[in-house]
């Protein structure tokens, strides 16, 4: 079994992918991600991004009432029956869901996030966000059992039943866990990990599982919760994970096959 994560970067392109899996006869779950697209509602709906910075650099995006609203819009709502219709279209019986559909992605919300706001820490205690732990893999064991293409978004579902934002490469990684997958396969708008991030040729081929740790040094912004991801996953029982571009014919196929960032 394949677990694919594809992002939602600017740029990303969902045919390439779609196209590519009606190639594969193993057993897939996808997993999309739609931050570009949500940038572009919140401006339209005069709710523009603000972002978090933690006291460690990590960034991520502040999650209020409203942002949740429209988060949901578009993962669940735009991108998720895009990608559905999409596959549908290859005859693919693609079903969409969000992790907040049968407790798929469950997880902590953050009730004090502390944000470097002009030099002064504060804390937030009203954001809406937070990480997956826990998958309900059977639900979708239950789906690939029945010969439906599973195809899941964030957000996730909190312990005390809110809906918060949560990373989908971690979801990703945990529910590649629970699922006992060989591989996990993490498509974005770079091909892979690169040591030179000018350098679309830079990409770090092959890393030995216990040298990770030296590699994430190159990972900056958002490309290292993919790192952590990879991480967790492979000291779990995962087999591979494979950092890739999503921008190529056939990026599974291209993936798998090695190109990009294969950790193992
Ligand atoms: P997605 O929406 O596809 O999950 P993100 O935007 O969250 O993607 O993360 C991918 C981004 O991470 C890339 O577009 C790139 O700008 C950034 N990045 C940071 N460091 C690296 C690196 N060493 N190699 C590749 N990408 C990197």
């Amino acid at each position: 079994m394949i677990v694919v994560k594809i992002g939602g970067s600017v740029g990303i392109n969902y045919q390439n992918l779609v196209s590519d899996i009606a190639n594969h006869n193993e057993k897939i779950v996808l997993i999309h991600g739609g931050s570009s697209q949500l940038n572009k509602l919140q401006e339209k709906l005069g709710n523009p991004v603000q972002t978090i910075v933690s006291p460690s650099g990590f960034v991520s995006r502040r999650t209020d009432a409203q942002t949740i609203e429209m988060f949901c819009m578009v993962y669940c709502g735009q991108m998720n029956k895009m990608l559905v219709t999409m596959l549908q279209k290859e005859g693919i019986n693609a079903v969409g869901l969000s992790g907040v559909d049968g407790r798929l992605f469950e997880g902590k919300r953050r009730t004090a996030i502390r944000s470097v706001e002009n030099g002064k820490t504060i804390l937030i205690r009203d954001d809406l966000s937070g990480r997956v732990e826990k998958t309900n893999s059977q639900l979708i064991q239950l789906l690939l059992d029945n010969n439906y293409f599973p195809v899941i978004t964030p957000p996730a579902i909190s312990y005390e039943n809110d809906i918060i934002n949560t990373d989908g490469d971690v979801a990703a990684a945990q529910l590649a866990q629970d699922l006992i997958a060989d591989t996990l396969v993490i498509l974005s708008n770079t091909n892979g990990l690169l040591k030179d991030l000018n350098d679309p040729n830079s990409t770090i081929r092959n890393i030995p599982r216990e040298e990770l740790e030296n590699f994430m040094q190159y990972a900056q912004g958002r490309m290292k919760k993919k790192v952590l991801g990879a991480q967790k996953a492979l000291a779990s029982g995962i087999k591979k994970v494979i950092f890739a571009n999503a921008n190529v014919d056939n990026p599974l196929t291209s993936a798998l096959a090695g190109q990009g960032t294969v950790i193992e």
